[in-house]
């Protein structure tokens, strides 16, 4: 989340990671600049746990940055909290970047070489200390050349204390748009970025258009600027976003996740419907496409699982121990809308297959004679090395054992999952042009050139 040109600049960015909260709740942070001096804080935990009225305060200026982190590279430690600042010769540059490189070893060896010393064990401060390391004259250019060094997945913002960047890596994995506040009584506008659309409703700002694959933005007093550091990509955008990632409420690659999710649950109901009295989501990730299953299949749709919503999201936090602990904690069957019945459940994937069996018993439990899974997208049968944090193929339940198999696993009548075909339609039907997605969760080929291949070993 950025912003620039705003009074109260660090309470905007507030507001606007309280929105994107979803995409990472191990920590959070803020940097604000007034044109001279940049301040940030940073915290463990969730956006409300570390910001206060009085720790606002403590971040003057028109210009803010904000990130909320969920571990793929580097500890799950304060440490790795963004925004990363550093300070060089060529001031001090604070950055924020969802997504995750792929060509570390190889960049931070170099740089470390050169005398760059790291502060932190994240991916992400290898950006800033190519810009701080870079040749050339303009901060600008050093930007863009730091950016095309690195391959992999970055959706960053990044600011000084008068100025502020945004950019997308040339495949695009990871959304980032831009919006704008218009001034009042002739004031010059604001501009805002965030991962999401969602975080602009809160502000009331316009979303304008999307930061492109590839493109560098710059905003500063002279206005909005934009280059392209990299052209040569063909767009591989995480389709996943769309699945699961996203919220429905958010345009993410120019189209809204409400539609592309509604239309999985309808293409799933063509392809592997099957009779039954109850459509029943697994919340929240699968209530959109179970929405969209009942209106094509015309079976009705009830909320046959609670979910608790004081339980952060299981999948997120690293440690095994906590996520068995957060299913039991999280989700609980309506025995009366159950009983009796043939119930559909809806969710978005299954990576290990824990989660997944342990629902299906809790829905047998509560009475359902009958429990058929569906699953709004194809196996996961291959770890992500872009920004979401999959096991290794070893641990991936899809990429060991067939759908049959799995079945038999999670001790469900049926299951079935999304073709990847039909997956791909429901992400790009009705757009006038079509994103390009990146799939290789789903199959194995992978857009970059850098995989890291001890991910990818079979289990033995
Ligand atoms: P499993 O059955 O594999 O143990 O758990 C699958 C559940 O984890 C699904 O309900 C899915 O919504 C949830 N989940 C939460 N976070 C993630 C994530 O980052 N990736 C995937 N694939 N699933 C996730
Ligand atoms: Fe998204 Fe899967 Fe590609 Fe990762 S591998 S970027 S989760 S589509
Ligand atoms: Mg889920």
């Amino acid at each position: 989340m950025a912003i620039y040109n705003h009074p109260d600049a660090a309470r905007m960015t507030y507001w606007g990671l309280y929105s994107l909260q979803h995409r990472g709740q191990e920590s959070g942070g803020i940097a604000s600049a007034d044109g001279q001096n940049v301040n940030d804080i940073k915290g463990m935990g969730l956006v409300s746990e570390i910001f206060t009225d009085e720790v606002l305060a403590k971040l003057p200026g028109h210009i803010a940055i904000g990130h909320t982190r969920y571990s793929t590279t580097g500890d799950s430690a304060l440490l790795n909290a963004q925004p990363i600042s550093v300070d060089s010769t060529k001031g001090l540059i604070a950055i924020a970047h969802n997504g995750n490189l792929v060509n570390l070893g190889t960049a931070r060896e170099r740089l470390e070489r050169d005398g760059a010393l790291f502060q932190t064990t994240s991916d992400s401060e290898i950006i800033i200390q190519l810009i701080a390391h870079s040749k050339h004259s303009t901060l600008v250019d050093c930007i863009a050349d730091s950016l095309r060094q690195v391959e992999g997945a970055f959706s960053i913002v990044m600011m000084t204390r008068n100025r502020i960047f945004a950019a997308r890596d040339p495949h695009g994995f990871r959304p980032l748009s831009m919006g704008r506040i218009p001034g009042v009584d002739g004031a010059p506008d604001t501009f805002v970025f965030a991962s999401e659309t969602c975080a602009f409703d809160l502000l009331h700002a316009k979303y304008e258009r999307d930061v492109k694959p590839g493109e560098l933005i710059m905003v500063s007093e002279d206005g909005v600027t934009s280059r392209y550091f990299d052209t040569t990509t063909e767009q591989a955008s995480c389709i996943f976003e769309h699945v699961y990632f996203a919220r429905p409420d958010s345009k993410v690659f120019g189209r809204w996740v409400q539609q592309s999710r509604a239309e999985m649950g309808r293409q799933l109901a063509r392809e592997s419907g099957v009779p039954a009295d109850l459509i029943v989501p697994v919340p929240d990730s699968g209530v959109t496409a179970a929405i969209g299953y009942a209106e094509e299949s015309g079976i009705p749709f009830n909320l046959g699982l609670i979910r608790n919503h004081y339980v952060g999201r299981t999948f997120i936090q690293p440690e095994q121990r906590t996520r068995d602990f957060g299913v039991r904690m999280k989700l609980n069957p309506v025995r009366s809308l159950l009983e009796g019945k043939r119930v559909i459940l809806i969710d978005d994937s299954i990576i290990r297959g824990t989660t997944s069996r342990k629902i299906v018993r809790m829905v047998r439990a509560a009475g359902a004679t009958e429990v058929h899974l569906r699953i709004s997208c194809p196996p996961t049968i291959s770890p992500c090395f872009y920004g979401v944090d999959t096991p290794s193929k070893k641990d991936l339940i899809a990429a060991n054992k067939s759908v049959k198999e799995i079945c038999e696993f999670i001790e469900a009548d049926s299951l079935a999952y999304l073709s990847l075909n039909g997956l791909l339609h429901c992400c790009t039907e009705g757009d006038a042009e079509p994103n390009t997605y990146c799939t290789a969760c789903y199959t194995g080929n992978y857009p970059t050139q850098w995989v890291d291949v001890s991910e990818i070993l079979p289990a033995t």
